[in-house]
């Protein structure tokens, strides 16, 4: 078969998510995929960057300091070298590109997430923050200007699979599987003591440390509802989570018949990654399978409130709308880091949240659903998440 050409930015290349798809298009152009990388981004990690450049020859990178830059520049004096926010704007509009992958981490996601879609392009998107952010804006540019929005990640890759099976309307609930992370079924009493290398460990995948302690606390689960409830327009009250601890099902689609329709892979992002590359073709690069007989036999359990507060925090502030989403989204960024810097312990993640989220509620200004309205949101939820006693 032969396979059109097409020019990809990775924005967040040298993380978790962007290695990984750089791993995707080396095994797809071997397979006669001819997908050329035009754009690059790192934040800090000049030196990771400076091997994907030799990798794969793009035209355009961007670092987050000038430090890095200057470095790379040297380098390669033929390669143009943007810094900053800015420079992620321009790579997600640079000429010519087909297609962005956003592997940024957090609300600094959003803005590029926004450039590429008014401009008509396509974004694979593993930066969940775009849409729990700015869900509304960012399905009003593909509105308006026709671009389009393909998942990276398990769940809603899984979605996206099993959606095909019917129309939305003959859509009874969809369901995402959540693998419990390191804390499943520890006592209340002691998540107060967790430690961060203990947060930091998940079961089933290897990811970025917030997204990692986030599937700790299930706040990436409610972020996931959210992201789901904007890719497919479902109502709240049709999204579900269950827990599946062995992370084989990722999602399942189940119709007013009473049919259901699960996505099953082996725990590989690689493969989401993939398919949003590719779709709706799909390869055979190899990946590990999924050995049906060894995950035997399936288990699933309720998510149980009082080990996952912040689930339930974060999910009832999204259900409000508005600009309550980015509040917990800023604010979870913060705790987080104060969490892994041991300022606070675990479970004030889930307290501070809460928190912030009532400050919210009781704030008399309501922001504008506008990018910088939303900025102003994510910068107030900051500073009060950093100034918790917690
Ligand atoms: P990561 O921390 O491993 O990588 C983040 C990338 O963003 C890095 O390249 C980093 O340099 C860059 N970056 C961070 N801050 C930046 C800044 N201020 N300016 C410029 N660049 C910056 O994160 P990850 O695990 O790859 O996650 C990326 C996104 O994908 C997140 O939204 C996460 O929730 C989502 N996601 C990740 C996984 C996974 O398996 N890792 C799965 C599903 C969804
Ligand atoms: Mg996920």
């Amino acid at each position: 078969m032969t396979h059109a050409a097409r020019r990809l930015v990775v924005l967040g290349s040298t993380g978790s998510i962007g290695t990984q798809t750089l791993d995707v298009v080396e095994r797809l152009n071997s397979l006669g995929f001819r997908i050329a990388v035009t754009g690059l981004s790192a934040g800090r990690n000049a030196a990771l960057l400076v091997e994907q450049v030799e990798r794969f020859g793009p035209r355009v990178v961007s670092l987050s300091d000038e430090q890095g830059a200057r470095e790379l520049r040297a380098r390669f004096p033929d390669l143009t070298v943007l810094t900053g926010e800015s420079g992620l704007l321009e790579l997600a509009r640079l000429d010519g590109i087909d297609v962005v992958a956003n592997a940024l981490v957090g609300a600094i996601g959003l803005a590029p997430t926004l450039a590429a879609l008014d401009l008509g392009r396509t974004v694979g998107l593993a930066n969940k923050e775009s849409l729990v952010i700015g869900g509304e804006l960012v399905l009003a540019s593909l509105r308006e200007h026709g671009g389009s929005l393909l998942p990276i990640d398990s769940e809603h890759s899984a979605a996206l699979q099993c959606l095909q099976a019917g129309a939305r309307s003959a859509v009874r609930r969809l369901v995402l599987t959540a693998s419990g992370g390191p804390f499943l079924h520890r006592p209340e009493s002691e998540l107060a003591s967790v430690r961060p290398e203990e947060a930091l460990h998940h079961p089933s995948w290897r990811m970025g440390s917030r997204v990692t302690v986030d599937s700790a606390t299930m706040v990436n689960k409610a972020f996931e509802v959210i992201e789901a409830h904007h890719l497919f327009s479902l109502p709240y009250e049709r999204i579900d989570v269950v827990i599946h601890p062995g992370s084989a099902v990722h999602a399942f689609v189940e119709y007013v018949d009473g049919s259901i329709l699960a996505e099953l892979a082996a725990p590989d992002m690689r493969i989401p990654i993939q398919y949003a590359l590719t779709y709706p073709e799909r390869a055979d690069t190899g990946f590990p399978r999924l050995d049906l007989l060894a995950a035997s036999p399936l288990r699933f359990e309720p998510l149980d409130p009082r080990t996952f507060p912040a689930f339930h925090t974060v999910l009832e502030a999204a259900r409000r709308g508005g600009v309550a989403a980015a509040a917990a989204n800023a604010a979870d960024e913060v705790l987080v880091e104060r969490f892994l810097t041991g300022e606070i312990p675990f479970t004030g993640i889930a307290l501070g949240l809460e928190r912030v989220l009532d400050h919210e509620r009781g704030r008399k200004s309501e922001e504008s659903l506008s990018l910088p309205g939303l900025l102003r949101v994510d910068a107030w939820a900051r500073e009060i998440a950093r100034s918790l006693a917690l």
